[in-house]
């Protein structure tokens, strides 16, 4: 899937230590700190966006209060067990998607699971990404654990919508708020890695790429991953206006008419050649988002080139593209689209949301929310 390969970068720079978490001191100086004097929490709850460090720094902080000899707060990467604990699916640390078991069933199998001390660590850590996406009663069966934890087990539940919990869950737990990153912040960390990836690159280059990236490191380095496969070595200015620059009306148009005419297999080929053709599929969603905006004025209002900004004859087109749609239908386009943004923020593949969004116009139905 192009997912994996869009986020190449995002792996292979994942930070190591607290040191190297850009844009998080607040968070990680006090982390440090904590483990320093031997004052740890046993429930951490860190909030923020998609790709700002959430999950990196518990898993450092994981490694930090086992490691046998941590003199700055941060694991040393060294000693026995930061090198055990490193290994995917180490029993000491142990990493939970919500988002897929977030039944009573899957708290309860965890209740019964954290009875059993850590191999070869002191700590036994536990990261609920997405803790958001539990079922209320999960949330009770995990209260319960929260509030008599055993000695050696630590909670880091992690979320991008705060908002979801149940204030006795964050209540319980020592809560970390995780910022959205700087345009200079993240333009450092792209400096820093294309230089150990050998890619030349313009530093107005890399400021547009840092501002599209609109403060995660996550989404920086997949633009950034997909203008490098686009340029091949030595990313310029152009070359990230082409990736990133607002979709032509010509393709917006085809899109639609693909919708219009309920081409559910078009519309999936035209998402791919998209795709494939280096394009950036979040700012394709939000300027398929504008035009569908577009066609509900060019149906409903009396001057629509009042309002809309564009050259007449591409306003003609526009026009007769609404033409063909009732009122509701585009109503329903532009409300799918709309209700996608926050959406868009969080998603882990881009292409597979448009995908549902481009089905769910077709098919009249909203886009299942999991
Ligand atoms: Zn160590």
């Amino acid at each position: 899937m192009a997912m994996s390969s869009h986020l190449a970068l995002y792996r292979k720079y994942r930070p190591q230590t607290f040191e190297e978490v850009v844009g998080q001191e607040h968070i990680t100086k006090t982390l440090a700190n904590q483990i320093l004097s031997g004052k740890i929490s046993h429930a951490y709850l860190f909030t923020g966006s998609r790709g700002v460090g959430k999950t990196s720094v518990a898993k450092i902080f994981a490694r930090a209060v086992n490691c046998e000899n941590n003199t700055t707060g941060s694991p040393c990467g060294e000693c026995e067990v930061c090198k055990k604990l490193k290994q995917a699916n180490d029993v000491n640390v142990v990493e939970i998607d919500a988002a897929s078991n977030n039944r009573v069933d899957d708290i309860r199998e965890l209740r019964e699971k954290v009875k059993f001390a850590p191999i070869g660590a002191k700590y036994k850590v536990y990261i609920i990404d997405e803790v958001h996406m539990l079922s209320d009663s999960a949330f009770n069966a995990l209260l319960k654990t929260l509030e008599e934890p055993p000695e050696y087990i630590i909670f880091i539940l992690a979320t991008t919508e705060v908002h979801k919990l149940p204030a006795t869950i964050i209540s319980r737990c020592s809560r970390f708020d995780f910022r959205l990153l700087s345009i200079d912040s993240l333009s450092k960390v792209l400096e820093g890695i294309f230089k150990q990836e050998g890619i030349e690159a313009e530093m107005d280059a890399i400021k547009l790429i840092a501002a599209a990236g609109e403060g995660s490191v996550r989404d920086t380095l997949s633009i950034a991953d997909s203008i490098n496969a686009y340029s091949g070595g030595h990313i310029t200015k152009e070359a990230v206006m082409k990736v990133l620059g607002t979709t032509d009306h010509e393709l917006l148009l085809e899109f639609f008419d693909k919708i219009i005419d309920k081409d559910l297999g078009g519309v999936l080929t035209l998402i791919n050649n998209i795709d494939a053709s280096g394009k950036n599929l979040s700012v394709f969603a939000k300027d398929a988002a504008k035009h569908a905006r577009d066609l509900l004025v060019c149906k409903t209002c009396l001057r629509p080139s009042e309002i809309l900004n564009l050259p007449d004859d591409v306003l003609k087109k526009y026009v007769a593209q609404a033409e063909r749609v009732d009122d509701k239908r585009l109503i329903s386009y532009m409300q799918t689209f709309a209700s996608s943004e926050a959406e868009l923020r969080y998603t882990l593949s881009t292409r597979l949301l448009l995908e549902s969004l481009a089905i769910a116009c077709i098919t009249g139905e909203e886009v299942k929310k999991n």
